[in-house]
This record gives C-alpha cells, structure tokens and sequence, in this order.
C-alpha cells in the first residue's frame, strides 16, 4: 500500500499542563501514520493518534490537568515497600 497521508500538524501544548516546549520521541514505521510526543515539563507522553480527551488540551479531563504550581508541589512517587516474608 502506498497510501501517505500529510503529516499532522504538530501539537502546540501539552495537553496536560500546557507547557509549550514538546519533544518528538518516535514516529511510526509507516511515515506520518503517528508520532509520539512528550512534554518536557510534565513529561506526560502520547500518540497522535490517540482520542482528543489524551491529546488536546480543551478535552483533557479537568481533574488530570497539571499547573506549573501542581508539578512543583507534586510528592514524590512513593517507594516500593519492602517485599513481605511468607
Ligand atoms: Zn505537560
């Protein structure tokens, strides 16, 4: 198959904290089926091809969005507690 299809127009913010400096982290095999972006503030990651409420800032659930102060107050991820003896 020899279909192309024009490159999507590349995202302009991050659909999580709207951090506009977005890094390109792989393309699909097949040219301009997808790419993969990745914020460098919050470092959310998704596929363009992903649907709008993962991929756009305007439909990204409200509760999952991030601030500037959210990322800054964010706890650390918690550790992993030690296995448990049997
Ligand atoms: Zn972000």
């Amino acid at each position: 198959m020899t279909t192309t299809r024009t490159p999507a127009t590349p995202p302009a913010e991050c659909p999580r904290c709207a951090h506009r400096t977005l890094e390109l982290l792989f393309v699909s095999p097949v040219a301009g089926a997808w790419e993969v972006y990745q914020c460098q503030q919050c470092l959310y990651c998704w596929r363009t091809t992903e649907p709008a409420r993962r991929t756009q800032r305007e439909a990204y659930p409200e509760s999952f969005r991030m601030t500037v102060e959210d990322i800054r107050n964010a706890p650390e991820v918690p550790a992993i507690p030690p296995l448990r003896g049997i």
